[in-house]
């Protein structure tokens, strides 16, 4: 009766839809990470982890696999390639590591109706303490529900030969998306400075935490701040912050000052070589200033930023950025808070330049305009300006 039920079970969960065809594999090395894309024809969801003894990556897909053994291109660590049919449907595409690497971004790129749709995944190499920590969690949203047998194993335990073996199942583990919010400027450096002497340092760590707590309350992020007192940071700190806390995201929190007393509105920015125009490249020196005042030569940083910017990688990223600053956009707008004409930017802020984790700036008023320097003081505008955020995020997320 088991194994009918069993048997039964595995029948339902055959997917009855198209099933998507995986064509290939690619593995390309980066100078910070490891890339596999997977191209895959057709709509599918996705889980890939990492696993030891002997130590791998494993890949499900509900696809079918075009014999892509034979067709991957592997770079180290990875050497060869199985696909595996797990039942349900899965197929388990199977890469022994001969060191250890994690995952760190896992995304599908939607190609043009559904067809040529890539599965990107982002590895970087880690000691193998870390890596035994980080196996078994799950990336991606596809949910294995059980082990299922293989259709061998069934069909042999339906002829009585042997027993099936359902192996124990680890619980999936999903973690929360990790936002880190940064709370421009602070200690040494005071930012903008409004007539009456309220500092932009001041500002953005309220409205950070306030933006942190709204984005924690909602249960679906692990937001955390950069600072959480009144500190100095530097620029590239803030960035690597956000890069060891494995960020989904990065948020950079300012408030702009002009000559003109009563400019207003907040405006987004997002990482480009060539500002979108001349007050922006001036913004983007003043903003990036404060790693001089630091002691640091920011062209230094410059130099190692440049070589990763004609990386696909930073394309991807800085698309996938424009496209949450875009969001913000419309939801500052539908909350009721003020933007800049043209209020989405370009330019070349120091803090918006890790490679691999989309970022944006926010301006979210003026400091120069003393009205709205108490503004971005008020708890109630923080909050809506930190529920407009939490709305575009979820699309971000498709939450
Ligand atoms: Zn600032």
């Amino acid at each position: 009766m088991l194994r009918l039920t069993l048997f039964l079970l595995f029948l339902f969960s055959i997917h009855p839809a198209e099933a998507a065809v995986i064509n290939g594999i690619r593995v390309g090395q980066h100078p910070d990470k490891i890339r596999v894309v997977i191209d895959i024809h057709g709509d599918t969801d996705f889980q890939a982890k990492v696993a030891d003894n002997p130590r791998r990556l494993l890949i499900s897909l509900p696809a079918t696999a075009d014999n892509i053994t034979s067709k991957a291109i592997l770079a180290y660590p990875f050497r060869s390639v199985s696909e595996n049919s797990i039942g349900q449907g899965i197929t388990e595409l199977r890469l022994p590591m001969e060191s250890p690497y994690i995952i760190r971004n896992a995304f599908m790129i939607a190609g043009n109706g559904g067809a040529g749709n890539r599965l990107v995944l982002d590895l970087f190499a880690v000691s193998q303490i870390e890596f035994t920590r980080q196996t078994g969690i799950a990336h991606g949203p596809l949910v294995i529900a059980m082990s299922a047998p293989s259709i061998d194993g069934l069909l042999k335990g339906i002829a009585g030969e042997t027993d099936i073996a359902v192996p124990p199942q680890k619980p999936t583990v999903y973690t929360k998306p990790v936002i880190v919010i940064d709370a421009g400027h602070g200690g040494k450096d005071p930012g903008a400075i409004s007539p009456r002497g309220i500092k932009e340092k001041d500002i953005t760590l309220s409205m950070a935490k306030t933006i942190a707590r709204v984005l924690n309350e909602s249960g679906r992020y692990d937001a955390r701040l950069t600072r959480s007192e009144d500190r100095y940071i530097k620029l590239y700190n803030r960035v690597k912050i956000a890069q060891r806390a494995k960020a989904g995201l990065f948020i950079s929190i300012h408030a702009d000052s002009v000559g003109n007393k009563t400019t207003k509105g907040a405006s987004v920015y997002t990482l480009s070589n060539k500002a979108s125009d001349v007050q922006t490249a001036k913004l983007a020196a003043r903003e990036n200033r404060a790693d001089l005042i630091g002691g640091i030569d920011l062209n230094i940083e410059d130099e190692d930023v440049s070589a990763i910017l004609i990386d696909l990688s930073m394309r991807e990223t800085m698309n996938r950025s424009k496209i949450l600053a875009n969001s913000v956009i419309v939801d500052l707008r539908g909350g009721g808070v003020q933007t800049l004409k043209g209020p989405h930017r370009y330019a070349g802020f120091a803090v918006l330049k890790a490679p691999d984790i989309p970022s944006i700036l926010m301006e979210t008023g003026f400091v120069s305009n003393e009205n709205e320097a108490r503004t971005l003081l008020n708890p109630e505008h923080q909050e809506k300006i930190g529920r407009a955020l939490l709305r575009s995020i979820d699309r971000f997320y498709d939450k």
